[in-house]
């Protein structure tokens, strides 16, 4: 089958073998997959990652023969624990020291005609949700993790540091939970993608802190400078949640973090059942996001066009 891999020379597009499904596996059907700016640091060393990439996907089960799902359309959670461990017993698979993660860690990714995830991973798509809004399942259940940590920020202000496409989905998370969200970017084109939902809109920091310090920050600005812009940015005895993941290290002062006891929470995956119910109720708004389609044989041009300022969601159709 035709995939697009990241080698020691590079992302490369070429003939693979099909993906042999362990046992308790699916095999999936790619329909269409998104280019993540994860896949983006990976291409730039993060992780250390080999092999078929992308994690963000809509496609339907192919097998095995005789498979619950077999014939319907799914999207799947990225992160397959051993299963015997303490924590993947405790239902932290996410964190289980042994996971493979879907084109990230140990397992070959999206970016191909077919895959094979766990069938614990796989969640049926409801038939009112389209692949193009499906295929943001992923980035938007990630959205739902600070919550599910803090459901206290439902009830919170909250400033979103960075309108890329995780801020922009955050922000909105964040809306319909009740909370007071807002967000700080520099490009009025992609924060004109919020117009209308009442989520204020800031493109520079003192502008954001015009009314005060935020007692809550979420950064996803996807950069290594990100951080210190959102120590600044919260008030003291605030909660700081960290959502970027970049490949390089930034020299940072700590200190203001511990003269303002803020409180720093890291926040990766989150939970598929939410993010679906909100794709399926139509308000969260994804399809402004897509700024370029690419079949899978044009995957490397796809990747340079996701890397391009200002694009937000590139998507891959196989
Ligand atoms: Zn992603
Ligand atoms: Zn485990």
């Amino acid at each position: 089958m035709l995939a697009l891999s990241f080698g020691e020379g590079g992302p490369a597009l070429g003939e693979v073998p099909d993906p042999r499904p362990g046992p308790g596996e699916a095999v999936v059907r790619v329909r269409l997959a998104g280019v993540c700016a994860t896949d983006l640091e990976i291409l730039k060393g993060y992780m250390g990652f080999r092999g078929v990439l992308g994690h963000e996907f809509v496609g339907v089960v192919e097998g095995p023969a005789g498979h619950p799902l077999r014939g319907r359309r799914v999207v799947g959670e990225i992160n397959c624990g051993c299963g015997a461990c303490a924590l993947c017993r405790g239902g932290l698979e996410r964190h289980c020291p042994r996971r493979t993660v879907l084109g990230i860690l140990g397992r070959d990714g999206a970016f191909a005609e077919r895959l094979a995830l766990p069938d614990r991973n796989l969640h049926e798509v409801p038939g009112g949700v389209a692949d193009e809004a499906a295929v943001f399942c992923e980035p938007l259940a990630a959205c739902f993790e600070p919550l599910e940590q803090r459901p206290e920020l439902a009830r919170r202000r909250v400033l979103v540091l960075g309108d890329g496409r995780l801020g922009l989905l955050q922000a909105q998370v964040l809306r319909e939970a009740g909370a007071e969200a807002a967000v700080l970017g520099r490009h009025p084109a992609k924060l004109a993608l919020l117009d209308g939902l009442g989520i204020p809109v800031f493109t520079g920091p003192a502008e954001a802190a015009r009314g005060g310090r935020w007692p809550a920050v979420v950064e996803a600005t996807g950069t290594a400078g990100g951080f210190g812009l959102a120590l600044s940015l919260v008030a003291p005895r605030g909660l700081l949640v960290l959502k970027s993941t970049v490949a390089g290290a930034a020299a940072l002062n700590l200190a203001p973090a511990v003269i303002d006891e803020i409180e720093v929470l890291g926040s990766r995956c989150g939970p598929f059942a939410p993010a679906l119910a909100a794709l399926a109720s139509g308000r969260i708004r994804t399809a402004p996001m897509v700024h370029a389609r690419f079949p899978l044989a044009r995957g490397i041009e796809a990747l340079s066009r996701a890397g391009e300022r200002g694009t937000l969601k590139v998507l891959l159709a196989p």
